[in-house]
């Protein structure tokens, strides 16, 4: 692991050290507080520190301090070890309200320092998986098990975000609701197993035509949500159109044979004003036209700008 050790004596620097190389660490050796800040600051830093108390120019009081100040959430955790001399305990105090984790006496124990860097050691391990669990499971609550996309949760907070930035900057923004075709009978004809591949499969057509910064999202059963933020109607309508011939286009392997599905589309350009709501609502009633015209088809809202021919 690596180790940073921050100390203005140079015999007790060398001591730890040669120490710490000895027990297979990594050190990063800094001469003064302002030397193991800097440092700190720098790509991977290490998350282990041993902070000599005093020490010119920054104290490792306040390099304590400044770690846990500009501490971040999504970060790993920064384990310190204050280095104080003999009779100083009684600053021991202060210290733990700095922000050390743990402190040890001058002149040191060897055999004491060893167990309390395998006591940190062990803390900031704990304290990594720990993080890591926890990026996890917010991955998780934001997934579609099935396809891997956006959920709606994610897709409908992706949509909020977008329309607060289209309300800043006045930028066009246009949103999809997709329907594949006749899923029931799908389901009904060759299982939900197929149900499963096909909505996969439509989640990789669509994912694969759209531009870098489109937003897709599983919306809930076998309807999905584009969301096309920064773009003129009329690109609106060819990236629209891209996304329906790609599945029409498509044939999808099947264990018991192979089938050819179409999506229907119903698209809503943001007014400026509507609610998300009535933003999805008309979106949806033009899904429901999109149905009735014969479905594989685009329908745009009533109130919408865009064009279809
Ligand atoms: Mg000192």
């Amino acid at each position: 692991m690596d180790i940073l050790v921050s100390e203005d004596d140079p015999t007790t620097r060398a001591i730890l050290n040669a120490l710490l190389k000895k027990w297979g660490h990594n050190t990063v050796v800094t001469n003064d507080g302002e030397e193991a800040w800097q440092r700190l600051q720098q790509e991977s830093p290490p998350r282990l520190l041993l902070l000599d108390w005093m020490m010119p120019k920054m104290d490792g009081i306040e390099v304590c301090q400044r770690v846990r100040d500009a501490a971040k959430e999504e970060e790993p955790y920064t384990y310190i070890i204050l280095l104080t001399a003999k009779g100083s305990k009684e600053n021991v105090v202060s210290g733990f309200e700095a922000g050390a984790d743990d402190y040890i006496v001058k002149p040191f124990d060897e055999f004491e320092l060893r167990a309390r860097l395998k006591a940190g050691h062990r803390i900031v391990e704990l304290q990594t998986e720990l993080l890591k669990a926890k990026q996890d499971l917010l991955h998780q609550s934001l997934t579609d098990d099935l396809t891997g996309i956006m959920n709606r949760r994610a897709i409908l907070s992706q949509l909020r975000r977008s329309m607060e930035r289209s309300k800043r900057t006045g930028e066009l923004l246009s949103v999809s609701l997709l329907d594949i075709d006749r899923f029931k009978s799908v389901n009904d004809t060759y299982g939900h197993p197929a149900g499963d591949i096909v909505l996969k499969e439509c989640a990789r057509k669509i994912q694969s035509v759209l531009r870098p910064y489109d937003l897709f999202g599983r919306f809930g059963g076998e309807e999905f949500m584009v969301i096309t933020p920064d773009i003129v109607e009329t690109a609106a309508s060819v990236a629209y159109e891209r996304i329906r011939e790609a599945i029409e286009n498509s044939t999808i392997a099947l264990p018991n044979g192979s089938l050819a599905i179409t999506a229907s589309q119903g698209v809503a350009l943001w007014n400026g004003e509507e609610t998300m709501d009535e933003f999805i609502s008309r979106a949806d009633q033009a899904l429901y036209k999109a149905k009735d015209a014969g479905r594989n088809c685009i329908e745009f809202a009533s109130e919408c700008a865009i064009t279809h021919d």
